[in-house]
């Protein structure tokens, strides 16, 4: 992805995305597919949004079900199905355990019937009962107190940023362009309210400029009624804040993911081992802060995630000392104000207005129904030559019949194919064997960090250690130890002299120190 400035960037376009979330993405892939000449832009880094701060997870969700949204939940299974046919190496396969206690939570016969019915959308059986011998020995640590058993079932697992590039990555190489750093200041209509193009503003350099197209896609999430209000009275977006803890892998040694309902509001809590660590979450709380602000996770959320280990994992003693980071995002969900934050819905919706046609709510899961909903929507305003329906794999075929190399294992390869897609090659032609190796607490290879730094279009140290690589919220203090061999990587390749290295650092700190902190530490 070559980077570009307004000045260099063409004014006339079909389609204009505004939102480097999943759902921008999504659109921008699928419009690029189509044939269309479209431009993509981002406020802040590709994925900085809530797109790089999900549960990870590529699921149906057990617990809409739980609430009746069938449709969604048939929806997401479906997807998450072609996704994990689609994607080897990005959207994997992951196993959830969920205990079963006589004194509380659901019983034996309602998970056994709710997982029945999940299977039945993947149309197989995907869930089996052990007893809490079996069950313990999968989950060292877990209370046995009243435990009568558990349940294994399978949904799967993403790196949320990395789906991200890669679909933005890919729509650049067929022919897209895509900016970050880039915010829709206006959204230009003539006299008769139809749109005629864009105002935007490079929010680092101050270049501004004005482009031209008739169709504009409002995917900005959370922002969304900033560019559209809604059309509906009474429904708006309601932007609830999910908090995660990263715990590192000795802290809660699990191999598979865990599920167990928190002992204060009854609401399911996830520990799932990722890349390296252990994702705990997530919490559902209004945010009420600005949302053009890095969100954080608040004393009270990290209070109540340390809570529900502490009930399931009473012998562990987990504490804020094995924390590795913390991770907050905001939910843009569809509200009429009614209901409890985890009971709000997770539906998505496109509302139309003259050629702005925007996209909200949802979940990453549906990315790609949402992208083919969004351009369904926009035909009336696209040469009338496009045929919007698209029956292609959203991604580039990579290899999935691995040979062992000599130096680099077959997962390595699997996960970068997954990761980066056929350029993942140029990552290794272009590193060395030391830089195959795994940087410790992380799935992520050191190679991948100078490959980044070159291709992925990032600006800030932020973006290349936040969502180009995690290991920013996978190491401790932000990957403080590793900053050396960082430095050695990346700095050739973004051409930073001391001074911009040096400022790099210490933003990137005070960053980490206010999105990523350890409350109590
Ligand atoms: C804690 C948490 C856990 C979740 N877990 C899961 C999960 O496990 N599985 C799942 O399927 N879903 C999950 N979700 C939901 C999912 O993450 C979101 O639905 C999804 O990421 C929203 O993507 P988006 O692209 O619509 O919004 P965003 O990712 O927020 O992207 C919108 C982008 O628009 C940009 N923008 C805003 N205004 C402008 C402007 N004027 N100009 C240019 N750019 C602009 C923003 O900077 C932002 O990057 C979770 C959500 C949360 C909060």
């Amino acid at each position: 992805m070559e980077k570009m400035t307004l000045s260099e960037t063409d004014k006339k376009w079909d389609l204009i995305v505004i939102g480097g979330g999943i759902t921008g993405a999504g659109v921008f892939r699928e419009a690029v597919r189509i044939g269309l000449k479209v431009l993509l832009v981002e406020q802040n880094d590709f994925s900085w949004g809530t797109s790089s701060r999900s549960s990870k997870m590529v699921h149906g969700g057990l617990r809409y079900l739980k609430e009746g949204r069938f449709l969604l939940t048939r929806t997401s299974v479906h997807e998450r199905e072609r996704l994990l046919k689609e994607s080897p190496g990005l959207i994997e396969p992951l196993e959830i355990l969920v205990p079963v206690y006589s004194d509380h939570g659901p019983g034996k016969q309602a998970l056994s019937l709710g997982l029945s019915i999940y299977g039945l959308m993947a149309h197989e059986k995907q869930h089996t009962y052990y007893e809490p011998k079996a069950f313990t020995a999968m989950v060292p640590g877990v209370k046995e107190d009243k435990l009568v058993g558990g349940f294994s079932f399978y949904d799967a697992q993403v790196d949320d940023a990395r789906l991200v590039l890669r679909l933005i990555n890919e729509a650049v190489l067929a022919g897209g362009t895509a900016l970050n750093y880039t915010q829709v200041r206006e959204i230009l209509r003539d006299s008769r309210g139809s749109v005629y193009g864009i105002h935007l503003d490079d929010v680092e350099t101050g270049e501004s400029a004005e482009f031209q197209t008739e169709t504009v896609i409002n995917a900005t999430g959370s922002w969304a009624e900033k560019l559209h209000p809604s059309p509906k009275e009474g429904l708006h977006l309601r932007p609830l804040r999910g908090s995660h803890i990263i715990l590192a892998q000795e802290a809660l040694p699990l191999t598979k993911a865990i599920s167990f309902i928190h002992p204060e509001d009854n609401r399911p809590i996830f520990a799932t081992p990722w890349e390296g660590g252990v994702l705990i979450g997530t919490t559902d709380v209004d945010h009420g802060r600005d949302l053009s602000l890095e969100p954080y996770i608040s004393d009270p959320e990290f209070a109540y995630l340390l809570e529900g280990l502490e009930a399931y994992f009473p012998s562990l003693s987990i504490s804020e000392d094995q924390c590795l980071s913390t991770l907050a995002g905001v939910r843009p969900v569809l509200s009429e104000g009614k209901l409890a934050p985890s009971k709000e819905s997770r539906e998505s919706v496109v509302w139309t207005d003259k050629g702005l046609v925007t996209v909200t709510g949802g979940k990453l899961t549906t990315f790609r129904k949402m992208a083919f909903d969004t351009l369904k929507a926009a035909k009336p305003f696209l040469p009338s030559s496009i045929n919007t329906v698209v029956s292609q794999a959203v991604f580039t075929k990579v290899p999935v019949n691995l040979s062992e190399d000599d130096m680099v294992p077959k997962e390595v390869w699997r996960r970068l194919y997954g990761r980066y897609g056929l350029v993942a090659t140029d990552i290794v032609k272009d590193s060395d064997a030391k830089e195959w190796e795994t940087i410790p607490g992380t799935n992520t290879i050191w190679a991948e960090i100078r490959y980044a730094a070159k291709h992925e279009n990032i600006r800030h140290l932020s973006d290349l250690l936040l969502r180009r690589v995690r290991i920013g919220i996978l190491t401790p203090e932000g990957g403080k130890m590793h900053m050396d061999r960082i430095e050695a990587l990346c700095r050739p390749v973004l051409s930073w002299d001391d001074r911009k290295w040096s400022h790099e650092k210490t933003a990137y700190e005070a960053l980490w120190k206010s999105a990523h902190r350890i409350p109590r530490r």
